[in-house]
């Protein structure tokens, strides 16, 4: 089995795909899987993708899932512009996405939720998915996967609420003051009003007001430092 085999991170993914030719008959959605094993904190990162790749092997199988969000990034596994082999009669025209753990009894959280969010979030908006677009491994196959916990109405209201802010914009919250600045898709407050208006004074004009859910799903980084 031919894999890609590079860990990428958010950004680094987006550039990727930005760029990426999907081929004639691109993917038209998006298939959600668990690995249940590994979980997290079995992660090693390159190891453990090759075991995985040795994984399929075994079986027989000469092609995999596209992506593995784990907690060090998002694995580019086996070429998206391919159908993979993951889930029986959805492997048509779909990107098979593996969420590192095991979500029978609770969601993912934290790193892996993030990654998650992200890759899909970046994939329907190159590939022009609706969130409905969204299919699970046991939408096809007699499976739990991906997990008991994760359903659809959870990933959409997560996914509707999820944004990839672009580097060095300004958003705030629609009724509030606060101003922050983006970069990595993490938003930094800006500190006072001298310190805007000192860097950005000239683009008052630009700053986007997000909605109270949206702006709190977005990380929150250390404060800026005051020019005062
Ligand atoms: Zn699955």
């Amino acid at each position: 089995m031919n894999i890609i085999g590079k860990c990428l991170s958010p950004e680094e993914f987006k550039e990727y795909i930005t760029n990426k030719f999907f081929g004639f008959l691109p993917a038209n959605k998006i298939v959600l899987h668990h690995t249940s094993q590994p979980t997290p904190e079995q992660w090693e990162g390159e190891k453990t993708i090759q075991n995985l790749k040795r994984f399929y092997e075994n079986k027989g199988r000469s092609s995999g899932p596209h992506l593995f969000v784990a907690p060090d990034g998002i694995w580019l596994f086996y070429d998206m512009r391919k159908n993979g082999t993951h889930a029986g009669g959805g492997n048509w025209r779909s990107i098979g996405i593996e969420m590192v753990g095991n979500y029978q009894h609770s969601v993912p959280m934290g790193i892996v939720l993030e990654h998650t969010l992200y890759a899909i979030t970046a994939l329907n908006e190159e590939l022009r998915l609706e969130l409905e677009d969204i299919k699970f491994h046991k939408d096809y196959m007699t499976t739990a996967c991906p997990g008991d916990a994760v359903t659809k109405e959870w990933i959409i209201k997560e996914l509707k609420n999820y944004k990839i802010i672009p580097d060095y914009f300004l958003i705030k919250e629609k009724t509030k003051k606060s101003v922050f600045f983006v970069k990595n898709n993490m938003k930094y407050p800006i500190p006072d009003w001298d310190t805007f208006m000192f860097f950005w004074g000239d683009r008052t004009k630009d700053i986007i007001g997000l909605e109270e859910a949206e702006i709190n799903q977005i990380k929150t980084g250390k404060m800026l430092p005051s020019i005062k």
